[in-house]
């Protein structure tokens, strides 16, 4: 709630003069029923029709001012609260691209697309009407019961003796609220969820005829929605129909009382009269004050959610140079990671180290943490212990830029921009087209590229969806070998290539990229076995480490593998 302050702290002086604006209308609303009382009690008597007339164009000014005022103040009140919230989604939504990898999966994206806009848009509510309602209704409330007063002291002592009741009604239920609409908002994160999965998948829920399925999946999500706001909404909504209870209750004691009074002859029915219509004017400040606290609710818990964001720190910063001497390119020391802190560890205890050149192979079934490995290694996640350096450096203390600048990456599942080829294996770098081509040799794609009429030039459509997935996987290892990194990382990027290929790939690998230290993630043993190193990952621990011939010895995983794809022998290459 704090952040709210602090971005509408620029907003001040508007705000200050719309509370002023606001402040002369609501008097004016207030002196109406009092022009009012005075003409019936005093003026009418008199039965001069000039004074009549004086007295109803006071009143006629007064109410012109009074909805002037209004309007103005609103208007200024809307653009306050849109300036507000245009200022707090800019600058979540600048928070939230800075979040490294573990914090967007921590918060879920699902639950980020319903800050941005759900929660923003419920802090737009609450500043509004904050404005236009926090000024004029404590004012209607207090100058109602002044006057009150001031016309019939004992009257008023009976409305306010039903104030504590209605206070204390609306402060429990709106303590019970602001939780449920915490829950509330949860409740959104999972319907966003549903329908970021179901426009992303749209083709398989398509093609396996899943969408009668999806539906009624959307349709839980939905229900589970409307539930949690109906509970909330029925809640904060029991506070309005109690203090009209208490309200009207008070109405009938002085409608009672004032009979009475009339009667005696210690009040007139004029002041009755003005009383009971300030009496509305009070009734209605008050239900206003509660559709505040139901606004406020809401804004709160949703304050709270955008906090959440705005609050947390920046990740993966650059720490300080941590350089040890080693003959090694890449060391692994002892690495352990958990994508959720306390979760169980994708990658525990890992070590290796490669010379300048050398080429690990990483093989194991899914979900054994090898691509965990590699996104350590690139710096998309900080491992929680031990330590990844490069060449003696450790990869927290090198600049971003120059990290991300020694890698070239294809990961099974990257993207293909809709453009060229040739500009989809630039990928924005400036490389000439010797180099572009050469890159689609070395992987493999010169061939089918040749047979495409326009070539490098062959448009792509979005994802690549015209080229079969070998190709695809193709175009993308030829972008990472296009700039000629200093390590390059393939995972699971070959498993569309049939054996030939494949083989001919690694070839061209070796050939050309002598000095690139090469990680290949595999899951074919064929693609790994000539490697200088494997390592054996099983459940996120290294269950071998050695070359093809040692772990056959070794490891019986890896014996069990190589048999059953390899029948033991030399096939494959
Ligand atoms: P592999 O590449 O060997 O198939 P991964 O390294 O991708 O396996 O995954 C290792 C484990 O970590 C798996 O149990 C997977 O469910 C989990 N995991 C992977 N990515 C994430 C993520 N972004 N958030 C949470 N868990 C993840
Ligand atoms: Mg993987």
């Amino acid at each position: 709630m704090k952040r709210i302050f602090v971005y509408l702290r620029p907003h001040v002086p508007r705000m200050i003069l719309g509370v002023i604006i606001k402040f002369i209308g609501t008097i004016m609303d207030l002196f109406l029923p009092w022009i009012l009382s005075h003409m019936i009690a005093n003026v009418v008597p008199l039965k001069d029709m000039g004074l009549i007339l004086l007295f109803g164009l006071l009143m006629l000014v007064c109410s012109v001012v009074a909805w002037a005022g209004n309007v103005l103040a609103n208007r200024m009140a809307s653009r306050v609260a849109r300036n507000t919230t245009e200022c707090l989604r800019h600058d979540l939504f600048s928070r939230i691209s800075y979040l490294s990898c573990r914090q967007t999966d921590d918060f879920t994206i699902a639950s980020l697309e319903s800050r941005l806009t759900t929660d923003t848009y419920n802090i737009h509510q609450m500043i509004g009407m904050m404005q236009r309602l926090g000024i004029r209704a404590p004012i209607l409330l207090i100058g109602g019961i002044s006057i009150t007063i001031f016309l019939e002291p004992v009257l008023t002592l009976v409305l306010l003796a039903m104030l504590p009741f209605v206070g204390f009604a609306v402060f429990f239920i709106s303590r019970k609220g602001i939780p449920l609409y915490t829950k509330l908002q949860k409740a959104v994160d999972a319907m966003v969820r549903v329908v970021r999965e179901n426009a992303s998948g749209v083709r398989v829920i398509k093609a396996l005829s899943k969408t009668e399925y999806e539906k009624a999946r959307f349709s839980r999500v939905n229900q589970d929605v409307v539930d949690r706001e109906t509970k909330a909404s029925v809640t904060m909504a029991a506070s309005n129909p109690l203090m009209n209870l208490f309200l009207n209750a008070g109405l009938t004691l002085v409608v009672v009382a004032g009979a009475f009074r009339v009667y005696e002859g210690q009040t007139e029915t004029a002041t009755i009269l003005a009383f009971l219509t300030y009496f509305t004017i009070i009734l209605n400040a008050l239900l206003s004050i509660n559709r505040m606290f139901v606004l406020y609710s809401r804004g709160a818990a949703s304050a709270k959610r955008i906090g959440e964001v705005l609050d947390t720190p920046m990740d993966l910063q650059q720490g300080e140079p941590d350089h040890v001497d080693t003959p090694y390119h890449i060391t692994f020391d002892n690495v352990s990671f958990a994508y959720h802190t306390g979760r169980k560890e994708a990658v525990s205890d890992i070590s290796f180290a490669l010379k300048k050149g050398e080429t690990l192979g990483i093989i194991g079934p899914t979900g054994c943490g090898k691509s965990t490995i590699v996104n350590l290694l690139v710096r998309f996640y900080d491992p929680d212990s031990g330590s990844i350096r490069i060449q003696g450096d450790d990869i927290r203390g090198i600049p971003e830029a120059e990290l991300r600048a020694k890698f070239g990456m294809a990961f099974q599942n990257d993207v293909l921009f809709s453009d060229t080829i040739a500009e989809n294996i630039r990928f924005g770098r400036d490389l000439n087209e010797d180099a572009v081509n050469k890159a689609a040799e070395c992987a493999q794609a010169a061939g089918f590229i040749s047979e495409i009429d326009e070539g490098l030039d062959y448009h792509l459509t979005i994802r690549g969806s015209n080229l079969s997935g070998g190709q695809k996987q193709r175009v993308l290892i030829a972008r990472a070998v296009a700039a000629h990194p200093e390590i390059l990382i393939l995972d699971d990027s070959s498993s569309a290539l049939d054996y030939q290929t494949d083989a001919r790939l690694r070839k061209a690998l070796r050939e050309n990229c002598g000095d690139t230290t090469v990680i290949v993630v595999a899951q074919r043993v064929s693609s790994i076995r000539h490697a200088d190193h494997i390592l054996v990952m099983e459940q996120g621990k290294a269950a071998g480490y050695g070359t093809h011939e040692e772990l056959m010895q070794t490891c019986e995983p890896y014996r069990e593998t190589s048999i059953s794809q390899m029948g033991g022998g030399d096939i494959g290459e």
